[in-house]
């Protein structure tokens, strides 16, 4: 028997991005699954439904005839009450959960006896890179955030000897070199700027290093369980703070992507700095939607405070949806190929430690420990 697998359109405001393009639907079908494409569904990243049906998958008009004998939905943004709602027991949801702001469509699905995996979720483990959806949708999230400093400030990126003169190369500063700051080192070096990093995780300068940047170093090393950053005490967070703050003063540019999972992101870039800052500067806070490592920004808009730019964007790989798209559907590919098994049917029992770990919701229950405390009313 084919899985039944159905992509719906994507409707949360801003998303441009689909959870399968054609590339994949052919190797899906040629395999012997059924895809289902609800209409219109890749048009916001490039996709046409043409291609789609190209590659071998039904286009659905109706929900029903997207979701009717559907056995696994792969999305983006995770499914709000109502879309679980059209979901028969038993289908499985595959995508990013955003579990503790989406708690009423995550006890929706527990008791719709909804499957859902959680793409946050999958550990970060060799075997499981090809399924990192964060990790591919960081890389452009920081390739986007060095094109948008780039394209709001005033200056030049590359030095310029020109018969007009001699242009010196701006210097940009990014702050958190995981997966995203790294991305936004290297396309800054690429446009030509003179670069700078800093992350608590020593283990990050050399690969800061490794793309031609300078790393900041501040005697401290923060690195946590799982490769991730602890938080800091109060005196390395006051070292910390002033070391960046000099160095925010001299940057041009300063994209901040400092992060600790769980947590509100950490405060770099204080009021007081960025008054430090020069006129024409550009801050581009990819912490935004998690409380901002710049105190002034707000996500979602683009304010200014002392001439300097400070922009809060939501969504930063929703900017680049064709290759996003890409990324996150091969991603999904690589995930079911641990729901199905070789004989071409789905697994009965999720024992795969990477399913294990990135089941959210299954059979009435809520599986993982921290969202099945929130929505008991406890924390995290
Ligand atoms: P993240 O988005 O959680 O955080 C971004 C960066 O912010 C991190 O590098 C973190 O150290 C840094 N940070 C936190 N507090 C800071 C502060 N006060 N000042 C400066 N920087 C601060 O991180 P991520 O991009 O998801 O990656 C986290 C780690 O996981 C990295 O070491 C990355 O290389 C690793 N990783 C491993 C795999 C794998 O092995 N499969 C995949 C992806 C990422």
């Amino acid at each position: 028997m084919p899985v039944v697998i159905a992509v719906p359109k994507e409707t949360a405001p801003g998303e441009q991005r689909v959870a399968t393009v054609p590339e994949v639907v052919q190797k899906l079908t040629k395999a012997g699954h059924e895809l289902r494409i609800g209409h219109d569904a890749g048009t916001s990243s490039y996709y046409p439904d043409e291609l789609y049906a190209a590659a071998g998958a039904k286009i659905a008009t109706t929900p029903s005839g997207l979701l009717n004998g559907a056995q696994i939905v792969l999305r983006v943004q995770p499914p709000t009450v109502t879309d679980v709602d059209l979901l028969a027991e038993g289908t499985i949801v595959i995508g990013f959960m955003n579990a503790a702001n989406n708690l009423p469509a995550i006890a929706r699905m527990r008791d719709r006896k909804i499957t859902a995996f959680s793409l946050e979720l999958v550990p970060r483990i060799t075997r499981a890179q090809s399924m990192d959806a964060l990790s591919s949708q960081a890389t452009a999230a920081g390739y986007t955030a060095a094109v948008l400093g780039a394209d709001n400030c005033p200056k030049f990126l590359p030095m310029l000897t020109t018969a007009a003169g001699t242009i010196r190369p701006a210097t940009v500063l990014i702050l958190g070199a995981g997966v995203a700051g790294l991305m936004a080192i290297a396309t800054a070096k690429r446009l030509g700027a003179i670069v700078e990093a800093y992350d608590v995780r020593r283990a990050a300068g050399e690969q800061v290093r490794s793309l031609g940047a300078k790393f900041l170093e501040l005697e401290i090393n923060a690195e946590g369980a799982g490769g991730y950053a602890r938080e800091l005490t109060p005196e390395e967070k006051a070292q910390e703070q002033q070391m960046v703050s000099a160095a925010v003063a001299r940057a041009d540019i300063v994209i901040t992507t400092a992060a600790i999972p769980g947590r509100r992101a950490p405060l770099l870039v204080t009021k007081e700095t960025v008054a430090m800052m020069r006129p024409g500067a550009v801050i581009v806070d990819l912490a935004a939607e998690s409380g901002g490592n710049c105190e002034l920004t707000q996500a979602g808009k683009t304010i200014r405070e002392h001439g300097v730019m400070i922009i809060g964007p939501q969504n930063l790989p929703a900017r680049v949806p064709f290759h996003s798209s890409q990324m996150y559907a091969k991603n999904l590919q690589s995930f079911l190929g641990l729901l199905v098994g070789k004989d071409g049917n789905l697994v009965r029992e999720f024992t795969d430690e990477i399913l294990v770990a990135s089941l959210l919701v299954h059979a009435g229950e809520v599986c993982h420990a921290p969202t099945r405390d929130l929505l008991a009313g406890g924390k995290p």
